[in-house]
């Protein structure tokens, strides 16, 4: 392995090992925490060894109008800052990453702020940010010789993890939650050849089975424990300083499931203000679920210095994680850049959804904590109306057009749920209407809307 580039360092005990001496579970031998990739070269060369910012840029830019598959992905792009291959020839790729960045005109000004943008993951090739990191841990499973990856999945993970292994000519075996993970992610394992098992248990069941797999048979374990699902996902940090001219944001809030996204944003940032690409951090807000919110109790009852697992319960399948794996690494990326950690209800959830998918947008539902979020920030007066704020939309919005569907036909939520809620959603509720095949009855329809 690139074992003079990179290596790894336990998060718990600091205890750093060779990349090859691994476990399958990717847990620290002494302490049992996750591991974080790090570049020992970048910090030993300081002077003129020293990765050239200026020089990086100019690379990154010009690779945009390569025609190498390579050049072409917006992970792979960044390759300097992802010395984890021996040869970049094994790197798998979709052509992900370089996801837009859109203006939210309409939520900015209902929340009196002017600078309010949405960076959208879900325009990624199988419709979720875990393509970025899947190129990365895949390309990684490959170059190491293994036939079989592994993953347990709310379902954007499996689906992203059986494309990759199918364009590398691997083997994937999936085991998701029986009968709680949106319908178009399942759909996508299958498509995709993944051998799907349906355990009956939740997702954190799923991870306590599945450990034992990898530890008994020759599997490459892909969930967000392995370190490289990090490296990839840190790189929309990249594009996002990049868009805004190597400048950041002042604030970046990330939905929070299994934890790991919001924390490899954060390494992302740290990299750049590292190599002197940006002059500053963004503060990093994590936003949960109500009935998934073990790091927001966590902050409330002890700033986030232990966590205690809950049962999870939300709509929002893909943050339905009572026990998150990387909670350490989110609580830090949190503490670290002064941000928040906090947790909305299915109400709030559902009510953002339907305002981002009002813009001309839409996403998953998960996706939808960030504004949702946002707006409990501005209540509090966290954020001021001067600053920019970054949305990361997770995944897209035809991951679960049920979830749509039930919420436009009032079938969504309780009554209970409602509650003080009702105005907003019936301002924002669009039920298809069932019509005669005439065109006054289409035209009443339009008036029904209209009057
Ligand atoms: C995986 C996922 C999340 C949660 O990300 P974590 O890294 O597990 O916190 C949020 N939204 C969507 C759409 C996802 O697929």
């Amino acid at each position: 392995m690139n074992d003079n580039l990179h290596q790894l360092r336990c998060f718990g005990c600091g205890s750093q090992i060779v990349a090859s001496d691994s476990k399958p579970d990717f847990r620290c031998s002494i302490c049992g925490d996750l591991f974080e990739v790090e570049y020992p070269g970048w910090q030993a060369r300081k002077g003129p060894d020293r990765p050239n910012a200026g020089a990086l840029k100019w690379l990154w830019r010009e690779r945009r109008m390569s025609t190498e598959a390579l050049d072409q992905s917006g992970v792979w792009r960044f390759r300097e800052l992802l010395p984890i291959l021996n040869n970049f020839g094994n790197a798998v790729t979709l052509r992900e990453g370089n996801t837009p960045l859109y203006h939210l005109p309409r939520a900015a000004r209902a929340l009196g702020i002017d600078q309010l943008y949405a960076k959208h993951q879900g325009m990624n090739p199988t419709g979720s940010f875990k393509d970025t990191g899947m190129t990365t841990a895949l390309s990684v499973a490959r170059e190491r010789g293994f036939e079989w990856v592994a993953c347990a999945s709310t379902g954007n993970t499996s689906a992203a993890m059986a494309a990759y292994a199918a364009r590398a000519g691997l083997r994937s075996l999936v085991l998701i939650p029986d009968g709680k993970i949106a319908w178009g992610k399942l759909a996508q394992a299958m498509d995709y050849g993944a051998v799907t098992c349906q355990v009956k248990t939740d997702f954190d069941g799923c991870v306590r089975v599945l450990t034992q797999v990898v530890k008994a048979a020759h599997i490459y374990l892909l969930n967000s424990v392995n370190p490289y699902r990090l490296e990839g996902q840190k790189t929309p940090a990249f594009e996002l300083a990049e868009a805004f001219d190597w400048n950041v944001p002042d604030h970046v809030i990330v939905p929070g499931g299994n934890l790991a996204n919001s924390a490899a944003l954060e390494k992302g940032f740290r990299e750049m203000v590292e190599l002197g690409l940006v002059a500053r951090m963004p503060r990093i807000s994590v936003i949960q679920a109500a009935g998934a919110n073990p790091l927001a109790r966590s902050f409330v009852e002890n700033a986030g210095t232990a966590m205690t697992p809950v049962e999870a319960h939300t709509r929002a399948t893909a943050i339905r994680i009572g026990n998150p794996a990387s909670w350490r690494k989110a609580a830090r990326a949190i503490q670290t850049t002064g941000g928040w950690c906090l947790d909305v209800t299915e109400a709030e959830i559902a009510i953002a959804k339907a305002e981002i998918g009002a813009e001309g947008l839409g996403c998953e539902p998960a996706s939808a904590v960030t504004l949702a979020g946002l707006r409990k920030l501005r209540a509090q007066g966290s954020i001021a109306s001067g600053e920019t704020v970054v949305l990361i939309l997770t995944g897209h919005s035809l991951k679960d057009a049920d979830y749509t569907i039930d919420f436009h036909r009032g079938e969504l939520l309780r009554d209970d749920e409602k509650i003080g809620h009702e105005d907003e959603i019936n301002k924002l509720r669009r039920n298809a209407v069932s019509v005669e095949p005439t065109m006054d009855a289409v035209l009443a329809a339009l008036r029904g809307v209209v009057g």
